[in-house]
């Protein structure tokens, strides 16, 4: 079993786990209830936590979480300086380090 997902918030580690099992993984979430205390900020430790069953499956679990919760729908915007595509998740060219344009979110 190993991790490979945690926040302090709840709510991203819940969406998480929605990815991986619609991609057919074992998950299981950790200190899904922990969190209770209005106002008091968890250690980290004490994060919701998400696990895969199966070590074999790690990698191909992340790669699934990463290409799930980079797209968030958005996509890829084109840099008006050298013409290439980057990711949503980018705030300038992963080329040419030229700010986004505005507009494209
Ligand atoms: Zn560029």
């Amino acid at each position: 079993m190993r991790l490979v997902y945690t926040s302090d918030n709840r709510f991203l580690v819940g969406n998480a786990r929605n990815i991986l099992e619609a991609h057919g993984f074992d998950v299981v979430m950790r200190n899904e209830h922990a969190v209770s205390a209005v106002g008091e900020l968890p250690a980290f430790e004490a994060w919701p936590q998400l696990w895969v069953l199966e070590d074999a499956d790690y990698n191909a679990a992340c790669a699934a979480l990463a290409g799930a919760l980079s797209d968030k729908g958005a996509p890829p915007w084109r840099c008006s300086g050298c013409g290439e595509d980057n990711d949503a998740a980018f705030d300038f060219c992963w080329n040419c380090r030229t700010d986004r344009p505005p507009g494209t979110a």
